[in-house]
């Protein structure tokens, strides 16, 4: 057998993981929504000082604001179409909406860049 065989289909390995987990989330919660808060402060200030590319209005808070309805709604959405079953992984597209022309924009946290959604390659 071997080790990733065992690992997924032992339960002494899943009781180890499981146990691991439990005892790691004191530690990667915090870090975790450490993590968000920091990445959303990142966004903030990168809208607070970009221009749209396709008007050139400043982003500024609102794109945030109405990217987050946006994706508030699709969810919601989501979640109706399919009551009392598990949505699958939802992956967020738009992170910024420019409030005067509707441009969206995606947001790469690695490179801390918004790219206009219709030039991401998915
Ligand atoms: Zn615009």
């Amino acid at each position: 057998m071997t080790l990733g065989r065992w690992l997924t289909k032992s339960p002494i390995a899943t009781f180890f993981g499981v146990l691991f987990c439990l005892l790691a989330m004191p530690v990667l919660l915090p870090l975790g929504m450490i993590a968000h808060v920091r990445s959303q402060r990142r966004l903030k200030t990168l809208v607070g000082k970009l221009p749209c590319v396709n008007c050139g209005a400043l982003l500024g808070g609102e794109a945030l604001r109405i990217a987050d309805e946006r994706w508030a709604k699709e969810v919601q959405q989501r979640q109706a179409a399919s009551p009392g079953s598990i949505v699958g992984r939802m992956i967020r597209r738009v992170h910024a909406v420019c409030p005067h022309c509707d441009c969206e924009y995606t947001y790469f946290e690695k490179e801390n860049m918004l790219m206009r959604k219709d030039l991401v390659v998915a």
